[in-house]
C-alpha cells in the first residue's frame, strides 16, 4: 500500500477547509489551494477558529492547535499539489470547473497519488475519466460540518482500484470518520435522499403552505429533525443544494426531481445561504431572521 503522508485540498471553502483541519490534526501535512487568495485567507481564519473552539471545549490542547496550524500550507497555485499524495477536490459543484480541477491537477502530482472529490452529486466515473488515472481515482463525499460530522460516504467509480478504495478507507479511519459505501449514480445515497425532501420544502414556501418558520418548526419538532429543512438548506449553500437537483433532474430524467422555481430565484439573486450572509433566513444580526 502506499504510504501517505501530504493530503492535498483544492478549495478552501465550507468543505475544504474542514478537510484540511481535521487531516492536518489527525496529523497529516496539508497542502490547501483555492483560485481566490481571498478564500484561503478567510479558510484559514475559519479553521483557527474552529480549532480554538475545539480547545475551549477541550477537544483538543493548545498545543494540538498549534502543530495542526503549522501543517497547513496554503497556496493560490495549483503547482503546489507537487507533493501531495492524496488530493482531495472540494470546489464549487460544478461539472465543468471540477473537470478543468482534475485535468490540471493529474498533471502535477506524482504518478503515485490519489485523487478524490468531495462532490455531493456529480459522476465519480466522469469526473475520474479526465485524469490520467482513472483507476486512482475516488469520492469521499465529507458532511457539513466535517469537523464534526461522523459520516464520509464513499463512492467507487467503474474504473477505481482496489488498492485506491483500501487507502480512502485507511484515510477516513485515520481522521476519525465511519464510512459507508455508495455505488456511483447521481447524488449517491445521503442527498438522493436529502435533497428532493430540501427541495420539496422549498416548494411548500414557493406555494404558500407555511413560511419559512413553519416549516422548519414543523419538521424540527413533527419529525424530530435537528434542523429544519431550509435552514439546512442555507447551511449547505443554495448554489449547492441546486446544482445537486439539476444533476438528479438530468442524470435520472424524472420531472419529481425539477428544482423548485424560488430555489433558482434565491441563487440568482445572489442569496446562497449562510456563506453569503442571508437565504432563507438573514444571517446579519446577532440571530438569524427568516426572510420569508
Ligand atoms: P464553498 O462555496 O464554500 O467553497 C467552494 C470553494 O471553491 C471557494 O472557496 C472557491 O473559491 C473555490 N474554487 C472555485 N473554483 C476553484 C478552482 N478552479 N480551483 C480551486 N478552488 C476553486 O462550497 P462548499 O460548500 O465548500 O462545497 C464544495 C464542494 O463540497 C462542492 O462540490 C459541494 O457539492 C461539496 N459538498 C458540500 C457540502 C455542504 O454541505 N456545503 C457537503 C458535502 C459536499
Amino acid at each position: 500500500m502506499a504510504e501517505i503522508s501530504t493530503i492535498g485540498v483544492i478549495g478552501a471553502g465550507q468543505m475544504g477547509n474542514g478537510i484540511a483541519h481535521v487531516s492536518a490534526l489527525a496529523g497529516y501535512d496539508v497542502v490547501l489551494t483555492d483560485v481566490s487568495e481571498a478564500a484561503l485567507a478567510k479558510g484559514m481564519t475559519t479553521i483557527e477558529a474552529n480549532m480554538a473552539r475545539q480547545v475551549a471545549r477541550q477537544v483538543i490542547t493548545p498545543d494540538d492547535l498549534k502543530a495542526a496550524l503549522k501543517r497547513i500550507r496554503p497556496s493560490a497555485d495549483i503547482k503546489a499539489h507537487a507533493g501531495s499524495d492524496l488530493v482531495i477536490e472540494a470546489a464549487t459543484e460544478k461539472r465543468e470547473l471540477k473537470e478543468q480541477i482534475f485535468r490540471s491537477v493529474s498533471e502535477v502530482v506524482p504518478a503515485h497519488a490519489f485523487l478524490a472529490t468531495n462532490t455531493s452529486s456529480i459522476s465519480i466515473t466522469r469526473l475520474a475519466s479526465v485524469t490520467n488515472r482513472p483507476e486512482r481515482f475516488i469520492g469521499l463525499h465529507f458532511m457539513n460540518p466535517v469537523p464534526l460530522m461522523k459520516l464520509v460516504e464513499v463512492i467507487r467509480g467503474l474504473n477505481t482500484d482496489q488498492e485506491t478504495y483500501e487507502t480512502a478507507i485507511i484515510f477516513a479511519k485515520r481522521i476519525g470518520k465511519t464510512t459507508t459505501n455508495a455505488e456511483d449514480y447521481p447524488a449517491f445515497i445521503v442527498n438522493r435522499v436529502l435533497m428532493p425532501m430540501i427541495n420539496e420544502a422549498v416548494y411548500t414556501l414557493y406555494e404558500g403552505v407555511g413560511n419559512v418558520e413553519s416549516i422548519d418548526t414543523a419538521m424540527r419538532l413533527g419529525a424530530n429533525h435537528p434542523m429544519g429543512p431550509l435552514q439546512l438548506a442555507d447551511f449547505i449553500g443554495l448554489d449547492t443544494c441546486l446544482s445537486i437537483m439539476q444533476v438528479l433532474h438530468d442524470g435520472l430524467a424524472d420531472t419529481k426531481y425539477r428544482p423548485c422555481p424560488l430555489l433558482v430565484k434565491f441563487v440568482e439573486a445572489g442569496w446562497l445561504g449562510k456563506k453569503s450572509g442571508k437565504g432563507f433566513y438573514d444571517y446579519s444580526g446577532d440571530h438569524p431572521v427568516a426572510t420569508r
